[in-house]
């Protein structure tokens, strides 16, 4: 609908012309149409003395609104506002041959009751008024910025009372929201100081809801989720309900844990209506380049989102950009795992963890390796996301303990001193308790102490998952490191709740402690904590002097990284170890 419709309907609705201008204008100024109509109403008072123009009163309200000033800073508004209501009065008064009041205009004065009677009965205001209606409309869009020339759409469904819906309706309707939402996130993205993040979520097996109950309760169940969002979202949070059951969100945000938060927010509040239980997938982009394209953020948090779906760990992903090639590479690795495993494709590297003070290794981390017949090398961030999602890493780690156990033996029956070796421990087997039994049959055919074997944990979104399984392996006497700390899920919580026994600081600690010093800060907070809680602490990725000095000095002492070592083949890392343990006895 145009503002001249928009215009015409109220003016059939009863409402003066002032509120009409207004009221057509209404979303375009941010207002919704009733605070619209109310406002403007007493705006009408030089029309009712027969003065000022109505219609032109109302345009000079909406410049106001566009244009006006808000900011004593601002001063730049202030100009334009002036140029563009002078602009203004100098083309009406054109359009209106040099008249600017309402008795000049009508050629009768409403406010004295003998004339207004001549104006009724000759039906003067049904004439005249609808064309300077008409004409102060267009003289408006022509001054309003071209991004606020469309019509609106809530106001269109407050208005549109009468008219049924169309598809056309509907087209114009979300084209006119996804423009507003495209300005208010571009704005965002060239204005704010913080990251931006887009968070999109669709609701699982909706396809299922709606045939269960219904698209009526459907229905009603989007539009609940939009009440909640409209809830949570403070005034530079911005969401779009973006077709079916997707949604958006962009937000600003200073560390990633608080997008954790407002999901798991989200989450709380769209968890259930009316008895029947929702379930969200979320996928996250974190803006890198805001001169990107908006719907390539977008699209790259539906891929994100898409890939939480298929997934069978996780309702939240991160869009890294691995997950482009992922896409292309899943293929590959789905149609080559089986081979892989049977083939032994999969090999155990192991790297060093040392003791700062003593200079000598003190463990070391298995880490897989798929040597391909063709492709070559091919590392784990390239397919264990894969292999997470399909379920088939179980498999590989699996292959991985046993190969780890193997080695812990090979170790005791040379001789050669004790050396723990810790395993990975992928999120997917929190879901399950097959992973406890094979870690005894392991330990119970390989015959090795169980505090040889150490498992690392990665922290997750779902704190809770975690902790049950930590427990559960904490009382099979397993020694428990929390992975990758501080990488994003990391909450404090997460300590105090679950008996890890040593925290691995992720390598973005390392990176960031040397460049700042609130990332120095962080860490010497961790260290305090990690020792007043009676924890062990790792730091891994460690690659320079400086680093290791830094650590020494608040108090690290154990160390993982490529200025030790690098991962390595069995053989390497036995031959190492020999060597060392040679030299502590010599
Ligand atoms: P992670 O568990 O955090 O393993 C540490 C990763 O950091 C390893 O990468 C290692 O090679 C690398 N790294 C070690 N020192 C340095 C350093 O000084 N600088 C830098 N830049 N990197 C360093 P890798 O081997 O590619 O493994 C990547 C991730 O794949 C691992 O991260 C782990 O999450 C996963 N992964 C590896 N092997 C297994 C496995 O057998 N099972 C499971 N479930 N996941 C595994
Ligand atoms: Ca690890
Ligand atoms: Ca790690």
């Amino acid at each position: 609908m145009t503002h001249k419709e928009k215009a015409e309907r109220l003016i059939r609705q009863q409402y003066h012309c002032t509120q009409a201008i207004v009221g057509a204008f209404a979303d375009n100024i941010g207002l919704d149409l009733k605070t619209a109509l109310k406002i403007s109403t007493c705006f009408g008072g030089g029309m009712r003395k027969g003065e000022v123009c109505g219609c032109l009163t109302g345009a000079v309200m909406v410049l106001g609104m566009v244009y006006g000033y808000y900011d004593a800073q601002d001063k730049e508004r202030e100009v334009r506002g002036t140029t563009k209501t002078e602009e203004l009065v100098q083309r009406f008064s054109e359009r209106m041959e040099g008249k600017l009041a309402c008795k000049e205009i009508l050629g009768l004065d409403l406010s004295r009751p003998e004339e207004l009677a001549v104006i009724h009965e000759k039906n003067l205001m049904g004439k005249i008024c609808p064309g300077v209606l008409s004409a102060c409309i267009e003289i408006l869009e022509e001054l309003l910025p071209a991004d606020l020339k469309s019509a609106s759409a809530e106001e269109e469904e407050e208005l549109d009372n009468i008219a049924g819906s169309s598809e056309m309706r509907t087209i114009l309707i979300s084209q006119n929201r996804f423009r507003r939402f495209k300005r208010s996130v571009g704005e965002l993205l060239l204005s704010s100081q913080k990251e931006i993040a887009f968070i999109q979520f669709d609701i699982r097996q909706f396809k299922v809801v709606n045939d269960l109950y219904g698209e009526k309760i459907g229905d009603e169940i989007l539009q609940f989720v939009r009440e909640q969002l409209k809830a949570i979202c403070d005034d530079r949070q911005y969401f779009i309900h973006l077709r079916s059951d997707v949604f958006m969100l962009v937000t600003e945000y200073d560390e990633e844990a608080e997008l954790t938060d407002l999901i798991e927010r989200l989450n709380t509040r769209v968890g259930s209506y009316k008895d029947i239980k929702l379930q969200m997938t979320y996928g996250v982009y974190t803006v890198e380049d805001r001169e990107m394209e908006l719907r390539q953020m977008e699209d790259r948090a539906a891929m994100a989102r898409k890939a939480a779906k298929q997934s069978a760990v996780g309702r939240v992903l991160f869009y890294r950009e691995q997950f482009k090639e992922n896409l292309y590479n899943r293929k590959f690795i789905e149609e080559n795992m089986q081979a892989a495993i049977a083939e032994r494709q999969f090999m155990m590297y192991l790297q060093p963890k040392y003791s700062i003070a003593k200079n000598e290794i003190i463990g070391a981390e298995a880490l897989v390796r798929w040597r391909h017949p063709e492709r070559g090398m091919i590392f784990p961030d390239q397919f264990i996301p894969v292999l997470e999602d399909n379920g088939f890493i179980r498999k590989v780690d699996y292959f991985i303990w046993g190969e780890a156990c193997r080695f812990i033996k090979r170790c005791e029956t040379d001789g050669i001193p004790a050396c723990p070796i810790s395993v990975n421990v992928s999120r997917v087997h929190l879901r399950d308790d097959e992973c406890i039994k094979v870690l005894s049959d392991l330990i119970q055919k390989t015959a090795i102490p169980r505090s040889m074997l150490e498992l690392e944990i990665t922290e997750s979104v779902d704190d809770q998952e975690v902790s049950r399984k930590a427990y559960q392996l904490k009382d099979e006497g397993y020694t428990l490191l929390m992975d990758d700390f501080g990488s994003g899920y990391s909450s404090l919580n997460i300590l105090l709740e679950t008996p890890f026994d040593v925290i691995k600081l992720d390598k973005r600690f390392m990176e960031s402690m040397m460049v700042s010093g609130k990332g120095k800060l962080i860490l010497e907070q961790v260290v305090a904590m990690a020792n007043k809680l009676g924890l062990g602490l790792l730091a891994e990725g460690v690659e320079t002097r400086e680093q290791v000095d830094l650590l020494q000095r608040i108090g690290c002492d154990q160390v993982q990284g490529y200025y030790y070592a690098k991962p390595m083949p069995e053989e390497d890392f036995y031959r190492l170890l020999r060597e060392q343990r040679a030299a502590q006895i010599g």
